[in-house]
């Protein structure tokens, strides 16, 4: 209801840590911000320098780092905080807040500028995932009882294989312009993997006969969101080329703890023993068969779960574009044997409680002068 509150003219502050904004504030409040936005800043600026280094632990282990992009304008941004690529191009983008769909051009012209721009460092584009909590503005989808356990992502698209099909003709042409790679959401087991990879190669044969270009090897891998799918990772594993976490569904999906509601914000705990032994059997699975596994929610921001995933083993993080260079920074004063030793402490543990406080004095003491990126503290 902003619009009822907020007039043309008025001064706001948005306060996107907290979820805030502030109409018409006092000069006290305009200067806290001003002063708060500054040391942020200056904070950010701190690890420019680590820019072009790798992301590599003091004994000698590299992490891929990557960005999460919503909007084809967030590619300078992302360029300027040193990723290494891209781990997940969400594409919603495309669809929402407009009354028709987006064309197969329109969606090959953004996913070609991305790729040119990334260019040769990989782009990971995920495939539409509407649904649960992001809407499609031009088709009437029925209001669910549980919209997350209903017709979203993969089910929408096997719903809607024109509106899928005219998405994968988009990337497989962009394919070409850099190196693309594309993964599937919400996949809960192998059946739902094969039923998208044969209509990926009804497409590709489609695009064969009618001449047109695309990369053949283009990997496609799957997001592992739902617990089945971790629980069935040695099962898809021989089937994918990698495996993204994505965390805020997998954790949601694993508590049962809807992860928009603030009623149960209290409830959605990362560390939750359910949580890591999920991850880690993904993981272990995905190394077995020689394929790396990523991580694209929002855990791969927090420091002091970072720790505990690079302990697990984990080949790729990739998050927000101003976390980058503050976990290049973590990564880059550890040791890797000493998160493996965390994560095999914290494995033992029986709540997420004891998980969160544990890894967060551990982090102390591994990396004592980098502290929470939530918070934009000065380091210590
Ligand atoms: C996730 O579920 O962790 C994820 C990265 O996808 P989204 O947040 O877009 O559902
Ligand atoms: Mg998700």
């Amino acid at each position: 209801d902003a619009t009822l509150k907020i007039n043309n003219q008025d001064y706001l502050i948005v306060d996107g840590r907290k979820g805030l904004v502030i109409i018409n504030p006092e000069d006290s409040t305009i200067k806290y911000y001003r002063d708060a936005s500054d040391r942020i800043q200056q904070f950010r600026d701190k690890y420019q320098e680590l820019k072009d280094l790798p992301a590599e632990t003091k004994d000698g282990r590299v992490v891929t780092l990557l960005a999460n992009l919503e909007m084809p304008e967030e590619v300078p941004t992302i360029k300027e905080h040193g990723a290494s690529g891209i781990g997940l191009y969400r594409t919603e983008f495309f669809y929402m807040n407009r009354v028709d769909l987006p064309s197969e051009e329109e969606q090959f012209e953004a996913y070609k500028s991305v790729a040119e721009q990334m260019n040769p460092k990989p782009v990971t584009i995920r495939t539409l995932d509407i649904g649960g909590d992001k809407f499609l503005s031009s088709l009437e989808i029925p209001k669910e009882m549980y919209p997350f356990l209903g017709w979203r992502a993969i089910r929408f698209c096997f719903e809607r294989p024109d509106i899928f099909k005219t998405q994968l003709r988009a990337i497989l042409r962009a394919s070409v312009f850099g190196k693309i790679k594309m993964m599937y959401p919400m996949i809960s087991g192998p059946s739902d993997l094969r039923r998208a990879n044969s209509i990926l190669s009804e497409v590709k044969q489609n695009l064969k006969d009618e001449g047109i270009a695309f990369d053949a090897s283009l990997q496609v891998g799957v997001m592992i969101e739902v617990p089945s799918a971790a629980m069935t990772a040695d099962m898809l594993a021989k089937e994918a080329k990698f495996f993204s976490l994505g965390t805020n569904d997998l954790i949601q999906y694993t508590l049962a703890v809807d992860r928009v509601n603030e009623q149960t914000a209290d409830l959605y705990e990362p560390g939750h023993p359910g949580v890591l032994r999920l991850i880690k059997q993904t993981i272990d699975a995905a190394h077995k068969v020689n394929i790396p596994v990523s991580i694209c929610g929002e855990m791969a921001n927090e420091p002091n779960l970072v720790l505990i995933l690079l302990g697990l083993n984990l080949d790729e993080l990739s998050m927000s574009p101003l976390s980058i260079l503050q976990i290049k920074n973590l990564i880059r004063s550890i040791n890797h044997k000493d998160t493996v030793e965390l994560a095999r402490k914290v494995l033992e543990l029986s709540t997420g409680q004891e998980v969160e406080e544990f890894s967060k004095s551990a982090l102390k003491k591994l990396a004592p002068h980098v502290v929470s990126a939530e918070q934009g503290d000065e380091e210590k």
